[in-house]
């Protein structure tokens, strides 16, 4: 049992802050309260909407004051400009979600890279030398790059609904900067209208936002495809999504967004307090919060 008075608000309690617009609906306060709350670290965590004009201030301000925070839609690119020193997954990725202070710097970490790593190896233990069709070429899109190119996966083939965009997106793992980049030519652009159906996927990732709402068209068809091993989508819903549900319907393994969702939260925890994540108590935080679909932090 948690003793609440223990955890009471004092002159030494670190704001931790989600960043974005919008945060009503976000998890993150629920699971992280909870885990801080799990650990007895002193902390807690608030989501503040904020607009572009806003965030270079609230981000650096709350970082030298000691504290640090999540930074989610439509924030994470600025982020990424805005912190002092950056980790591999921000420059590989331009984006940062997570931030604190370290050494009198104001530090960034992409944890969505950690995250969509922990929920492929969950899946299908680790990727390396397989072979990946990745839906969608924006922000989780790329935290997926970075993860699977770090892992040594044999190709990542890039199918989305705007090509040029998969090709930026290439372009931009290609161009390396100080991420290990592309150099073995493993990300490749599936044209619009290709043929998939002589195809083997080890993995499919669906990284585009549909599924989100109940409406929407299915990422991809699995009969359109020669073969599919496992099906990751990085959208969640209550129970599962229906891609997911068909996926299984089909006879593939699949998993839904969750455990990404639940790894770049401990990720970001122990940037914060520098200690191991309470994960089974921010699981049981999040399935007792009945998580939305859109997956946002
Ligand atoms: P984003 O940058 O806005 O990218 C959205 C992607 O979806 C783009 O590739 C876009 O294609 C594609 N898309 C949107 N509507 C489409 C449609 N009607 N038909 C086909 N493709 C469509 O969003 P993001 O940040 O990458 O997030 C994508 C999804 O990942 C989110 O909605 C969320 O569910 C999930 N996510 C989950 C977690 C987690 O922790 N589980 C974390 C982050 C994100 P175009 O380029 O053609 O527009």
């Amino acid at each position: 049992m948690i003793d609440d008075a223990a955890h009471a608000v004092t002159a030494r309690t670190r704001l931790i802050a989600l960043l974005g617009d919008p945060v009503a609906h976000s998890l993150s306060p629920i699971f992280q309260n909870s885990a801080f709350r799990a650990s007895g670290v002193d902390g807690t965590y608030l989501a503040l909407r904020c607009e572009a004009d806003s965030l270079p201030g609230l981000l650096l301000g709350i970082a030298r004051g000691g504290g640090g925070g999540n930074v989610t839609v439509p924030h994470k690119t600025l982020a990424a400009e805005v912190v002092e020193r950056r980790t591999a997954a921000v420059e590989s990725t331009g984006a940062c979600n997570t931030f604190w202070l370290e050494g009198g710097r104001v530090c960034g970490d992409n944890t969505d890279v950690a995250g969509v790593r922990a929920a492929v190896h969950a899946l299908v233990g680790s990727p390396a030398g397989k072979r990946v069709l990745l839906l969608g070429a924006g922000g989780a899109a790329r935290a997926a790059v970075a993860a699977l190119l770090d892992d040594e996966v044999t190709a990542i083939h890039l199918l989305n609904r705007t090509p040029a965009r998969a090709a930026a997106l290439r372009e931009s793992f290609a161009a390396g900067g100080s991420s290990p980049g592309d150099p073995a030519g493993v990300l490749r652009v599936v044209p619009a209208g290709a043929p998939l159906d002589a195809e083997r996927f080890d993995l499919v990732v669906n990284a585009t936002s549909l599924g989100l709402r109940a409406e929407d068209p299915l990422p991809l068809t699995f009969d359109l495809v020669g073969e599919v091993g496992a099906a990751l989508d990085l959208v969640y819903a209550p129970g599962e999504t229906r891609w997911v549900r068909v996926a299984r319907a089909g006879g593939i393994r699949a998993a839904d967004g969750i455990e990404m969702l639940l790894h770049q939260g401990a990720a970001a925890f122990e940037r914060w307090w520098q200690r191991p994540a309470p994960l089974e108590a921010m699981r049981a935080a999040l399935s007792s919060a009945g998580p939305r679909a859109d997956g946002s932090p």
